[in-house]
């Protein structure tokens, strides 16, 4: 389980995230909805100590992750997956694979079953595959890598609705063996069919913090609503 207690972010002095607390709960998926420029990536970048960490505090299974040592996030078995998927593009498939995996720990699901194009493309560059072939790779680094806790940024940018589907389903399983998974997204589409719970976000303030349930699609198309 992460904790946010307060947790407030930016860039240098420029406040971008104000004091937030939020829970992401193991076992389930939590979407993290708003428009473009609500804050979500300084968010997790804030958390992941990408961003500067201006105020709060963070807490995984109950330990403290103090401010410049992300580290301890990785150790403990959290990982991101940026919006740029975090793959490299020089290595091939099986090697990018072969850098994410834990020695201590195993998968709470087997990445090469629920993908596929990762055995039939284990030789080819990453650089080469196309966004929704990366995006897979990326979500396979993060099971191969995240136990604990796995936050995708954008999750379904630039992806088909066939790809997206296969994603939240592999998503969901990892959740349900008891990962704490945390969707960032921009529009609330499939997530929401997917995810215990919403929070959404809204100039650097989360405004929405919910279990999932009847009325909450209308509720967050309010918030995604052009003003
Ligand atoms: P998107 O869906 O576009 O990623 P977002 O909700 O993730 O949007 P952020 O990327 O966190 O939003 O951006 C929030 C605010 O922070 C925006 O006003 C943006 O201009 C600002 N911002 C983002 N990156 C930086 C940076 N490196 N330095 C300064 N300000 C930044």
């Amino acid at each position: 389980m992460l904790e946010l207690t307060g947790l407030a972010g930016g860039y240098g002095q420029a406040a971008v995230v104000r004091p937030t607390d939020l829970t992401v709960r193991g076992g389930e998926i939590t979407a993290l909805i708003g428009r473009n420029g609500a804050g979500k990536t300084t968010l997790l970048r804030t958390v992941f100590g990408l961003a500067d960490r201006h105020a709060g505090r963070v807490t995984l299974d109950g330990h403290d992750v103090p401010p410049g040592r992300p580290e301890l996030l990785a150790r403990a078995g959290a990982t991101l997956m940026p919006e740029d998927r975090g793959v490299f593009p020089a290595l091939t498939v099986a090697e990018n694979l072969r850098l994410a995996r834990r020695r201590d720990t195993e998968p709470a699901v087997d990445p090469y079953t629920v993908f596929p194009l990762l055995t039939d493309r284990a030789g080819q560059q990453a650089g080469t595959l196309s966004g929704g072939q990366k995006q897979q790779l990326g979500i396979a680094r993060a099971i191969l890598a995240g136990r604990t806790l796995i936050a995708v940024d954008e999750l379904t940018q630039g992806l088909q609705p066939s790809v997206v589907a296969d994603v939240l389903e592999a998503l969901g399983a990892i959740a349900a063996a008891g990962t704490a998974v945390l969707l960032v997204d921009q529009h609330a589409g499939a997530l929401l069919d997917h995810s215990r719970h919403v929070v959404a976000m809204e100039a650097g303030r989360v405004v929405l913090d919910a279990p999932n349930g009847p009325g909450l699609r209308d509720r967050l198309d309010d918030i995604l609503a052009v003003r």
